[in-house]
Parts: C-alpha cells; structure tokens; sequence
C-alpha cells in the first residue's frame, strides 16, 4: 500500500508507504539493482542463467486501487517493471478479505481486540458486522478498495504484469492440500482466461509456510513460477522465489541491508534454504 492516507480498511493492519518514502526506495533500488521484467524473471530462473549483474523485480500483493491510482504513474515515470497479485474473488469489488474487515470495524467501533481473530473466525467477523450494523457490500460500492477488470486491462496496457494471489486470502497452513491446489490454479487460471495472460504465476496469500512437497509436485508444470514471502533466502522447491516484505515500517535500505545481515550470519549455520516436508 503506497498512500500518504492510509485507507481505514488497511490502517490498523500496518502503515503505507508514503509516496515520497516509496519515491525513495524505488531510487534506492536503481542505484544498486537494475529492474527486470516478469518474463525475463521467468527466463533467468528456468535456464537458471549465471547473473551478471543485481537485478530486481517489484511485486504488489492483494490488487488494491491504490496500485493503478498512486504505484503504476510512478513506476511508469522511473520505468520500473512490476507483476501485480490478484485475489480473484474481491476483483471488481465483489468481496472484502476478512483482515480489511476486522481493520474497518477497529477503526469504526474501536474493537481493537478484534485482530486477534484468525482466518477460521471470518464467520464471527461477519456475525460481528451484523450486530453493529455495518454493511460491508455499502462499504465496498462506496470505498471500491479494489481494482476493477478495466484498471487491471489498462495496467497490462502499460507494460505491468498480473498473476494469482488466491481466490479470497486464507492461510494455506489452515486449509486441505485440494483447497490449497483449487486456491491457486483457479485464480491463476481465471486471471489467464479473462485478461488473456502467456504466462502463470502465483504469490502466496500471507506465506507458503507449512505448504509441503506434496502441493509443489501437484502443482508442477501448471505455473511458471510461485512466490513466498520469507525474505533473502533460497527454497529447495527452484521456481518457488521468497521476496523480500516491504511492510514494514522502516526505509526500503534499512530492511534490504537487514535481510542481507540475517542471510550472511545464517551462512555460517547452513539455514539459508527453506526445507519443506513430505506432505
Ligand atoms: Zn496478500
């Protein structure tokens, strides 16, 4: 989330980035990487090309608005590829993931304890919402948080790349390996259908911890690449990439020569690999 206001339905789950601190971290950034393209992201990973240079590429999880009003001009202007993902159940404002709600009714009705709610709970946030009076389809007409299928056509326009984040959000260490598989092959395949996409890629919703081998050979040949969000390390399963989490609320160098520290130091103990299990 890149905004100088932080939207309510994000505001008591962490901060955005302003603009000029995100103006900041993207100068950063070309100062000592270069930016590269999903597809030649895709490329370098398959033929696993020796690098040369520090590349980089940007990702955006959960297809808020704010990526097509605030992010997508700005990388434009600085020429910065980027692969947007998509939750395919809340594109074109159909539906609000279950954290954006508990943020709303915190903000709304100061329920702070109301974070403490996981992904199993989302019926209660709903009851909850019911017996405060708050409506979340007038919230959703009203506030359109999300993209909508045109925003999406005319990034794809631009030259940005799209893929799945799930269909509505669950943690996938909660969930059956089936529902894991349908999670992620149906957004993926939904977004390649409806925007005419040549290329297959999935981040995971919230992490791919605890997400075993067994998913990965199911999944295997489906996608060009799948991504995690466990920082500066590598992953026994090859076209599984980890990002570095941008959220934080520290400048863009300072997490980047953090995650590099915790990756030098871990070296030492050989745990620079995520190891995953059978199931
Ligand atoms: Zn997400």
């Amino acid at each position: 989330m890149v905004s100088d206001e932080t939207p309510i339905h994000v505001k008591n789950l962490y901060e955005a980035r302003s603009i000029s601190e995100f103006k900041e971290d993207l100068d950063f950034l070309l100062e000592n990487y270069k930016p590269i393209s999903l597809l030649q992201l895709i490329e370098i990973t398959q033929n696993r090309t020796k690098l040369s240079e520090n590349y980089f590429h940007l990702t955006f999880d959960d297809g808020l608005k704010e990526l097509a009003t605030i992010v997508a001009p700005i990388l434009k202007e600085k020429n910065i590829p980027a692969t947007f993902f998509i939750n395919t159940d809340f594109l074109d404002n159909k539906a609000l993931f279950y954290r954006f709600k508990e943020s709303v009714l915190v903000e709304k009705y100061e329920a702070k304890g109301l974070l403490d709610f996981d992904s199993e709970k989302e019926n209660e946030i709903d009851e909850l919402a019911v017996l405060l009076g708050e409506d979340f389809d007038e919230f959703l007409k009203q506030e359109q948080p999300y993209l909508n299928s045109e925003d999406v056509i005319e990034l794809i326009k631009q030259g940005f790349t799209i893929g799945g984040h799930s269909k509505n959000h669950p943690r996938y260490e909660n969930i059956s390996l089936d529902e894991q598989i349908a999670q992620t092959i149906e957004s993926v395949e939904l977004l390649v259908e409806k925007f005419n996409l040549n290329y297959k890629v999935f981040a995971f919703p919230f992490t791919d911890d605890g997400v075993g081998r067994e998913f990965f050979n199911k999944i295997a040949g489906k996608l060009d690449l799948t991504f995690g969000t466990a920082g500066l390390k590598k992953d026994v399963v090859k076209n599984n990439l980890q990002r570095i989490p941008m959220e934080e609320n520290k400048k863009g160098i300072e997490i980047i020569k953090s995650q590099y520290l915790y990756y030098f130091f871990k070296m030492f103990v050989g745990k620079n690999t995520i190891r995953r299990n059978d199931k």
